[in-house]
């Protein structure tokens, strides 16, 4: 990795013998003023959010404004034996947006149209360079509700959404990006335009593909349009916080609850080490008397009834909460929460940060954060996890003082132990931000044989030519690289 990533700090534009001509037909397909080629500029296409995953130097950065124009770059790229890198905002956090040597990135920053939103029929059809957010809003504009909600919907997009299968806090409530997809325009290598779609909220016809290219992370072909599913907008939010003196029995608070039967729209987990930060930044503490708490639960409700935050109380003061609070008043739910938002500007503060992911059995969260605890006082790099205590995914972050010698490598460790011990008490490699450059190590262990070659068999039938993103997920040898 330390060689790839010094190989890839040279200011040299990646030679590829297919360059001129194929320059000259990305031209064609978007015009000039869209092929960027000047090392300056592409510099910021580079890398997504994970500041440990290696990077090449793309030969061209390409913004194409339409399925169409996509397609041309596509069939052309292919033709001339050369790979693409979709890309949307960049936010990953694995590394798998990240440019490769000789490649051409694609973006999806100029197909950004919300094309309908239907409240009747309760879907959204919209381009892959939508903004998150945007489209939450304008659902919400509607009386309809897009339930999907990464963390960082403020400027992810969803195309990276689909392809990287991603949830949120809502995830356990109301389902991950892939639950919302009812249909998908996909550019397949030939340049070919794949509809796996439908309007309707039912529909059975064929394998499931929406599945499979939702969490393809980029490998199997290009998203160019969306046909999401919406739902009636909910109530007003209720929200209630309660704090422990002690890990354990903030985990054990979860499990009760859940084992109530009830679920809430947001259940997050915050330790001492993330929750201390966030006083810290702010100038303000949850508790007056006994400091900060070792673990705070972040809970809201959407049903508008306050069954669920009751129980949710109950089972936090049965497991000896220190504090536990409910409110139905806007803007004192707000002040509650602004303590779960403040924690990336928080350790902005600190250093470098790494937003891990890893996902855990939900009775299993007080185990994996006390052995953060102890990664943390083995590595000497903070480690502090929050997460989303209903589906037990929870991102440890890790900051380190990236200039100093030597403290990547304690980084990098940590990322490593983490996940290991994740995997120890029974998680998946991933359940969320997908495998990219990070977690590529893992994944044949994960699927097993018959896995992976049912994943190599998927992946030769939709890209034959190995085009899209062959640097990410799992890799293919320059020898399977086949051109046509
Ligand atoms: C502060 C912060 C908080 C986050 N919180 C969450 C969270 O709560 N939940 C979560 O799941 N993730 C979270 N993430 C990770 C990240 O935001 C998500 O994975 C997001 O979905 C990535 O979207 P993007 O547009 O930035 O995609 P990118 O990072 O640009 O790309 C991600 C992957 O999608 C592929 N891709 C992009 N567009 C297309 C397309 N049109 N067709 C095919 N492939 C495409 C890329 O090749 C790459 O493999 C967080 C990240 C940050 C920095």
């Amino acid at each position: 990795m330390t060689t790839d990533s010094m190989r890839n700090t040279a200011q040299d534009p990646v030679q590829h013998p297919a360059q001129p001509e194929l320059l000259g037909l990305l031209v064609q397909a978007v015009g000039a003023a869209n092929v960027l080629t000047d090392p300056d500029v592409t510099e910021q296409y580079r890398r997504d959010m994970q500041p440990l995953a290696s990077a090449g130097r793309p030969l061209a950065v390409v913004r194409p404004a339409s399925t169409s124009e996509v397609a041309a770059v596509i069939e052309a790229c292919t033709r001339h034996g050369v790979a693409v890198v979709p890309r949307g905002a960049g936010s990953g956090m694995t590394g798998a947006a990240n440019a490769q040597d000789g490649a051409v990135t694609i973006l999806t920053s100029r197909m950004t149209a919300i094309l309908t939103i239907d409240a009747a029929a309760g879907y959204a059809v919209v381009q892959p360079g939508v903004i998150t957010l945007d489209l939450i809003r304008a659902a919400e504009a509607a009386g309809m509700f897009y339930a999907p909600d990464p963390t960082s919907s403020d400027w992810c997009t969803i195309g990276g959404n689909l392809a990287n299968g991603s949830g949120g806090p809502h995830g356990a409530r109301y389902g991950v990006t892939a639950d919302a997809v009812l249909g998908l325009e996909v550019v397949l290598a030939s340049g070919r335009v794949l509809d796996t779609g439908r309007h309707t909220i039912k529909g059975v016809t064929g394998y499931d593909l929406n599945r499979l290219f939702a969490g393809s992370e980029g490998t199997l072909g290009f998203i160019t349009r969306a046909t999401l599913r919406l739902s009636r907008r909910r109530p007003a939010l209720t929200t209630a916080v309660a704090a422990f003196a002690s890990v354990e029995e903030a985990g054990r608070a979860v499990t009760d609850f859940i084992a109530t039967g009830h679920s809430l729209v947001l259940l997050e987990i915050m330790d001492r080490a993330c929750f201390g930060a966030v006083e810290t930044h702010l100038g303000s503490r949850l508790l007056d008397e006994g400091g900060t708490p070792a673990a705070v639960l972040f809970a809201q409700s959407d049903s508008g009834t306050g069954v669920e935050l009751t129980a949710f109380e109950d089972a936090a003061r049965a497991n000896g909460a220190i504090l536990s609070f409910q409110t139905d008043d806007p803007a004192e739910g707000e002040m509650i929460m602004g303590y779960w938002r403040g924690l990336e500007a928080a350790l902005e503060t600190l250093g470098t940060w790494i937003l891990h992911e890893v996902t855990v059995p939900r009775d299993k969260l007080a185990a994996l954060i006390l052995r953060a605890e102890e990664i943390a006082a083995e590595t000497g790099v903070f480690v502090g996890v929050h997460g989303h205590a209903q589906d037990g995914t929870v991102h440890p972050m890790i900051v380190y003082p990236a200039a100093t010698a030597g403290a990547s490598d304690r980084a990098r460790r940590a990322y490593r132990l983490i996940l290991e011990a994740a995997l120890d008490l029974g998680g998946p490699v991933t359940g969320e931000h997908g495998i990219g450059r990070m977690k590529a190590d893992y994944l044949a262990d994960a699927l097993g044989e018959v896995g992976l070659e049912v994943h190599r068999a998927i992946k030769a039938a939709l890209d034959p030519t190995g085009t899209f993103n062959p640097g990410s997920m799992f890799s293919f040898s320059p020898e399977e690289r086949r051109t046509p």
